[in-house]
């Protein structure tokens, strides 16, 4: 039987799949699979080009006899390529997305920075031997040879820009030479260095410089410093232990749950280091925002030269080195954040994703993945290890663990033996009850009046993530639900209230429906304005405020966190960039200004979220010698969220936000597809997802999943794109998948689809 592939030929140029058909020789008919890397004749001048294959099939296109046959399969690439390559195609169907989509995402590929090279000649014969020929040369008075072969005997690697600069010597004199294996022309690989590791590169070797002269005192203190300065308490070495035990059978997957400050990293770091002594490579992905200098530089003394970083401030040609150094095996250890989980290392021994709960591992373009998924299909492909870490885990991550898919490890308690902070939970309703109109109750500003007073540090915490306007009350703390989906309606200009899930509509309410108040409407404080008011009530503090604003500029958020970090500032104003993982050992308060703002988000992970910050915020207090205090005020201090982060619990708050999950069938108990439809015209639009909306109710049935809408999405038009959603429940997988699959048929053979844009979304 005869074989064809349907080969992608260009990833670097075409956006859409344009695939081409080979025939598969006989050799190969057993071996090829899709995702191999191959050479095929490409062109009029039948030019072997690099391929991805795709699919195979036993039907071939068009007559066979005018299709090219594969030359071969690419093996020189050590496997890493193939390897992800067939990751691509699992995110491809999985998530959704043209093969050249995924693979785009998941290769390193050049658009148009080629790689700096460097060339040199090099001398193959010993000198004696040398010297004869150089003889024959001038006999044969063959000038330029000659001239060559005499720079070559005083220096026996000569850079080619020497070559064809000074000496004059073009190719057509020394490619003879080389063909005689006289002369050899190297190239050496030069790859841009991300400027952060630049930095610290020099400033190790101007140290080295500085030990080699006060011999071994420095040496000894170099060496402390590797290990941290401490030894891994008992809770860290048992997760260590628990991971690097099983190595050998490969594939384990670990969920590591440590309190906030229990140290995390130095369990990384020796994973790593575990890794490393196996002749393998490690992944750590970290969220962009801890990808701070004092971050990467506790790793860089760790494992020096063998590290690399990826971040979004890299260009596109830098980024592209990074790759290569980790294909080449320059590199041991790529961080970054989730597009470092492509590192194409062709032993890969472990990926580790800190912080696995931030939303930033989720891309919002397509294929639109998550990293935590997608590590766990390269760990399985590739037999690594898999370990999360985090100090509030996503509920998908607990309940993999509760359920078998992660082996869970604890750190239960801060690793400097400093206690978790006291919270105190101001109830706003009472305060406005008792007159207190204020941004901030009055036990928060006694508190801030107390820290200040005592010269120590406080971190004022904005909730912005619930800006989108829903509509709740500030006498009762009501916020105003869609009766039919649990999530709050969103105000939109025009005075009606919308739910995105459904659609549901209804006029603005004028009063609130539970107590009367008419002290109704959305919440609009802003960092700015609570700036003002600190300063107003503290004109003697030195704050500074961190936002999207204020941190524009290329270092401004590096910047900030610096001089907060030295004490150059009392009271540090900021949104939820301020609560990522940052260490400052002076901050002894952390003040949350409306806990319940993110609880009201039109989004099923409102609570999650919300609890997520809560505790990480909290988590910043009393990091130092000093106790912590934490001040959370809201309107809802009932709310299992708020109360479950008051306590620093986990398990509890994870209990019953799974009981919801699990009663709405919303993940990780249940599966949510979502289905985006985007178009200029509003009209097609609406027609458009009707239709849809009608097809996937018919084929619902028969994979048992529920259709909900059509809606307005969140944000309902884009510069002047509308955008509209369907979205589809079913607890399987591969049913879930099974619909999409159905959709994308529908949507490929119907005309009406045809300037619209569709894209899907898993959960
Ligand atoms: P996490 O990431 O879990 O929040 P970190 O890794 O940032 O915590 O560690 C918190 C602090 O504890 C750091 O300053 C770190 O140097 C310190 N630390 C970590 N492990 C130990 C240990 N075994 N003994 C003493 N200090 C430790
Ligand atoms: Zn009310
Ligand atoms: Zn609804």
């Amino acid at each position: 039987m005869n074989l064809y592939a349907d080969i992608i030929i260009d990833i670097a140029h075409s956006r859409l799949d344009q695939t081409f058909q080979y025939r598969v020789p006989g050799e190969l008919a057993e071996t090829l699979e899709p995702g191999n890397v191959v050479l095929v004749p490409f062109g009029r001048g039948d030019h072997p080009k690099k391929g991805y294959v795709l699919r195979i099939t036993d039907h071939a296109a068009c007559a066979p006899e005018k299709l090219k046959t594969i030359l071969q399969v690419e093996t020189s690439l050590a496997g890493a390529e193939s390897k992800l390559t067939a990751l691509a195609l699992w995110m491809r169907d999985y998530y959704g997305s043209t093969a050249v989509q995924a693979l785009r995402t998941v290769l390193p590929f050049r658009e148009q920075a080629a790689p700096k090279k460097k060339r040199k000649l090099v001398l193959r014969l010993p000198a004696g031997e040398a010297q004869e020929v150089l003889a024959r040369c001038r006999q044969k008075h063959q000038t330029a040879r000659a001239r060559l072969l005499e720079a070559l005997l005083a220096e026996p690697a000569l850079p080619m820009e020497i070559v064809t600069g000074s000496l004059k010597i073009t190719p057509s004199v020394w490619k003879p030479l080389a063909e005689q294996g006289i002369v050899a022309c190297e190239t050496e690989q030069i790859y841009r260095t991300p400027a952060v590791l630049r930095q610290l590169q020099e400033e190790s070797r101007r140290s080295a410089a500085v030990g080699r002269q006060d011999a071994d005192g420095s040496k000894a203190a170099a060496d402390e410093h590797n290990a941290g300065g401490f030894r891994l308490n008992a809770a860290q070495q048992a997760a260590v232990d628990a991971v690097c035990s099983r190595w050998e059978s490969g594939g384990g997957r670990y969920l590591l749950h440590g309190v906030t400050g229990s140290g995390k990293t130095a369990v990384y770091m020796e994973l790593i280091a575990c890794a490393l002594k196996r002749g393998q490579q490690a992944i750590l992905l970290i969220p962009e925002i801890s990808l701070t200098y004092q971050n990467v530089i506790r790793f860089y003394h760790r494992f020096g030269d063998r590290i690399s970083i990826l971040h979004s401030r890299l260009s596109q040609a830098e980024r592209y080195d990074q790759f290569e150094r980790a294909r080449d095996g320059d590199i041991d250890v790529m961080i970054g954040p989730r597009s470092a989980l492509f590192a194409p290392f062709p032993r890969l021994g472990i990926i580790i994703i800190d912080e696995e709960h931030e939303p930033s591992y989720k891309s919002e373009t397509v294929p639109r993945y998550h990293a935590r998924e997608v590590a766990r299909k390269r760990a399985e492909l590739e037999g690594a290890q898999l370990v999360l870490g985090s100090a509030t885990p996503s509920l998908e991550a607990y309940y993999g663990a509760q359920t078998g898919l992660y082996e869970l490890l604890r750190l239960p308690d801060r690793a400097t033996g400093g206690q978790l902070p006291t919270v105190y939970t101001v109830d706003l309703r009472a305060e406005l009850k008792e007159g207190n109109h204020s941004i901030l109750s009055r036990t928060l500003y006694e508190k801030l009046s107390g820290v200040l007073a005592e010269k120590k540090q406080a971190m004022l915490f904005l909730n912005r993530r619930g800006y989108m306007g829903f509509v709740s009350c500030r006498s009762c703390g009501a916020v105003l639900k869609c009766p039919h989906c649990d999530v709050s309606l969103s105000l939109h200009r025009g005075g009606r209230m919308v739910c995105h899930y459904c659609g549901y509509e209804e006029q603005a309410a004028k009063h609130c429906p539970v107590c009367g108040s008419p002290y109704i409407g959305g919440f609009r404080a802003g960092t700015q304005q609570i700036e003002e008011v600190v300063k107003g009530m503290f004109p003697e503090a030195r704050i500074l405020r961190m936002d999207a604003d204020t941190t524009r500029g290329k270092d401004g958020h590096a910047e900030i966190l610096r001089a907060f970090g030295s004490h150059e500032a009392d009271i540090l104003i900021g949104t939820q960039m301020i609560v990522k993982g940052h260490d400052f050992p002076g901050v002894t308060l952390v003040g949350i200004l409306a806990a319940d703002l993110s609880l009201h988000v039109s989004d099923y992970r409102a609570a999650e979220r919300t609890y997520q910050l809560l505790t990480q915020a909290a988590g910043r207090a009393g990091r130092g010698r000093e106790p912590g205090e934490v001040v959370i005020q809201t309107y809802d201090p009932e709310h299992y969220a708020v109360v479950c982060a008051a306590r620093q619990e986990y398990e509890p708050f994870y209990e019953q936000e799974l009981a919801y999950r699990r009663l709405s069938g919303y993940p990780p108990t249940g599966n949510l597809l979502a289905v985006h439809l985007a178009a200029p015209d509003e009209e097609k639009l609406a027609v458009a997802v009707d239709y849809l909306a009608r097809f996937i109710r018919q084929i619902a049935g028969k994979y048992q999943a529920l259709v909900i809408g059509p809606a307005d999405e969140p944000i309902a038009k884009i510069n002047d794109v509308y955008r509209k959603a369907v979205y589809v429940k079913q607890a399987d997988t591969r049913r879930l998948i099974g619909v999409k699959n159905m959709v994308e048929q529908y949507i490929e053979i119907n005309s009406g689809f045809s300037d619209i844009r569709v894209q899907f979304e898993m959960n």
